[in-house]
């Protein structure tokens, strides 16, 4: 009798293993999964600038710079008022119909001939093996930048070392590649794979700093934290040097541009976006590249390590080149 009751106990174990392998799962799934994905699709609301107030927030040349100057119209009259449908399929131009057709200047540059434009700005855009892209980005972003009437040039800043792709430490060197060329107050640093929709989103800087892409179609056109700073923001000259940039030590993918956004926080500057309607973009397909693993150790360092930046640049440039539609500069960094 005794034995037939200690074997009780031993025959039920595996149920029980089962059950709390059944519990364990359904608490992870309850406290890590569900909330992960909740985040990635909740709508966070955040404070914008509506489309009529847009023109009061660009910083743009202002007063007659001498007799006979005809500044153009703060809000040009090329705007297209509809929301550009992307097919992300498209088919780029050949480069020669596009100088021929918009009239590009070498070096991938711009303005307006019967106007003097009243923004100036730099699109500086990092870049590495992923030439489909580069051809639709150019195809797509030069008619849309000419319809704005901007006096611009887009700067392509290539890796050309195969070691990890370091995206901030290339917008740090379109900045100081392209100040060489030009003294230019405002930059926009924009990765090759965002089209803009709205024709109202205009390149040009603003009073505060400006995060361009809120509302993207990857994200269903919602934006998924408040702080996000990444892929194409607008920044003024002035304030990117007060910030000593980006920092360079952000090597894979991530973490740069929320430590971009706290620097920005931390000399007191403020962000802004346009309204959602305006801010509208369409990611061109690719693959996801896995996170870096050090970036939250990175970010955690962040406060102490802001003198990380344009102050510690180093860098090799291998060739600086004008070409038809962008001006190149390829760099080992
Ligand atoms: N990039 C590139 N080649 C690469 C990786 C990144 O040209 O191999 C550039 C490109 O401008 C791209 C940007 O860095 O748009 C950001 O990388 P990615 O698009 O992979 O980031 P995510 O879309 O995941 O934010
Ligand atoms: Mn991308």
């Amino acid at each position: 009798m005794v034995r037939k009751k200690m074997a009780v106990p031993v025959e039920r174990v595996p149920v029980n293993v089962f059950k709390v392998f059944l519990a364990s799962l359904t608490a992870f799934l309850i406290l890590w999964f569900v909330p992960l994905l909740l985040g990635k699709y909740t709508d966070v609301t955040y404070p914008y600038i509506a489309r009529k107030d847009i023109i009061y927030e660009l910083v743009g040349l202002i007063g007659d710079a001498g007799k006979g100057i005809r500044w153009c119209p703060p809000i040009s009259p090329y705007i297209e008022e509809t929301v550009h449908l992307i097919d992300v399929e498209f088919d780029s131009l050949i480069e020669e119909e596009l100088v021929k057709k918009y009239k590009i200047q070498p070096g991938g540059s711009w303005k307006p001939q019967e106007c003097l434009s009243r923004y100036q700005v730099t699109i500086v855009v990092p870049y590495r093996n992923r030439s489909q892209q580069l051809r639709q980005f150019l195809t797509y972003m030069h008619p849309y930048l000419i319809r704005q009437q901007l006096d611009y040039r887009i700067v392509v800043v290539e890796q050309s070392n195969v070691t990890t792709f370091n995206r901030a430490k290339l917008f740090n060197i379109g900045f100081v590649e392209s100040l060489k060329m030009a003294t230019v107050d405002c930059f926009v640093f924009h990765d090759v794979d965002l089209l803009p929709q709205n024709d109202m989103n205009i390149y040009a800087c603003t009073h505060h700093p400006r995060h361009m892409y809120s509302a993207l179609d990857k994200f269903r056109y919602h934006l998924p934290y408040r702080n996000l700073f990444g892929g194409a923001i607008a920044v003024q000259r002035v304030h990117f040097s007060a910030v000593n940039g980006f920092a360079n030590r952000y090597y894979g993918w991530g973490g740069e541009d929320d430590d971009f956004y706290s620097r920005i926080e931390r000399k007191g500057l403020t962000i802004i976006r346009f309204d959602p309607q305006v801010a509208l973009y369409v990611m061109l397909p690719h693959q996801s590249l896995p996170p870096s693993e050090d970036r939250f150790l990175h970010l955690n360092e962040g406060v102490s390590k802001s003198d990380d930046g344009l102050a510690t640049l180093s860098y090799q440039l291998i060739e600086k080149k004008v070409l038809p539609l962008y001006t190149l500069i390829l760099v080992s960094c």
